[in-house]
């Protein structure tokens, strides 16, 4: 399914099967599951996609000529010597590539990525349930765990990763509060708040109800305009803070430590030819729990 140009719908068209330069491997795709990203990348809010592009960073497939299965996650490629990689900051990297958006992604039956940013996949998941641990899961652990020690935590928007970061939540004896539309503005004290909802005004209604010290944490690549708001939110060391990419080790953390926590994630699932009803589904906010692409 190909992206032409953005703010259109995909395309389904034969393509070659792309080939595996050095270092890289050449995947036949179980399936991808969707990531709100998706939707900035073809609704135009990122800017300067790869064109034409194949979309889709939660990629879980097997190597070609091999019996191992492994996941690709957004981030696809780094430099590995400018100072954000030199400093354990390869997130960061100016010069990152990320897949299905500045490289071809899963939406797709073969994909190629750089074997040293692909995950093993753990056996006891399909690829089915595995395929949205690889951003809502991984990038969703990354803002977990800059809420720090915070014991009551406020999830703004319940997709999916936050479906996937309440079940880490509960296993690490924390207490979440789901925010919805229906009760965004509500006023409670929080420890730290998630926001996973591309909408600024939630940043705010966050800092009213973080205690001092507590840090709001914007989990979403695109996110509407903060709005203005008094200094004495901020103030008494408040903290609002983005949180950007993964980081390989990021993926290390988080297979580590859902070795012991089986996640179950709840899917929809869109055969390929399919994707663009995925899409709109998501953009719609009809999607229960994760779409996933299947090939
Ligand atoms: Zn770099
Ligand atoms: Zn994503």
């Amino acid at each position: 399914m190909v992206l032409d140009r953005q703010r259109a719908p995909l395309s389904m068209r034969e393509v070659a099967t792309p080939t595996a330069g050095d270092g890289q491997l050449l995947i036949r795709v179980d399936c991808c599951a969707v990531c709100r990203t998706d939707l900035h990348v073809v609704d135009g809010e990122l800017h300067d996609p790869k064109l034409p592009l194949i979309i889709g960073h939660q990629i879980v497939g097997r190597v070609v000529g091999e019996t191992r299965r492994v996941g690709v996650p957004w981030l696809a490629w780094t430099c590995g010597v400018c100072v954000y990689c030199k400093s354990g900051r390869e997130n960061l990297c100016d010069r990152a590539l990320f897949t299905g958006y500045t490289a071809d992604g899963g939406y797709a039956e073969y994909a190629v990525a750089d074997a040293r940013y692909c995950f093993d996949v753990p056996r006891d998941y399909t690829s089915e349930e595995a395929s949205p641990l690889l951003c809502a899961g991984l990038i969703g652990f990354r803002a977990y765990r800059m809420c720090g020690e915070a014991q009551r935590i406020g999830f703004y928007g319940y997709g999916s990763s936050a479906r996937i970061l309440i079940q880490i939540a509960r296993d690490d004896g924390r207490e979440v509060v789901i925010f919805t539309r229906d009760n965004a503005a509500e006023q409670t004290p929080l420890d730290a708040a998630i926001i996973f909802a591309p909408a600024g005004e939630l940043v705010v209604n966050a800092l009213r109800n973080v205690v001092k010290g507590g840090v709001v944490v914007c989990a979403g690549i695109h996110m509407s305009d903060i709005p203005s708001f008094p200094y004495e939110l901020l103030w008494g060391e408040r903290v609002i803070r983005s949180v950007a990419n993964l980081t390989r080790e990021d993926g290390r953390i988080f297979f580590e430590r859902i070795r012991s926590l089986r996640i179950e994630t709840q899917r929809t699932n869109f055969p390929l030819d399919r994707a663009n009803e995925a899409l709109d589904a998501l953009r719609a906010g009809d999607i229960q729990g994760t779409a996933v692409i299947t090939i």
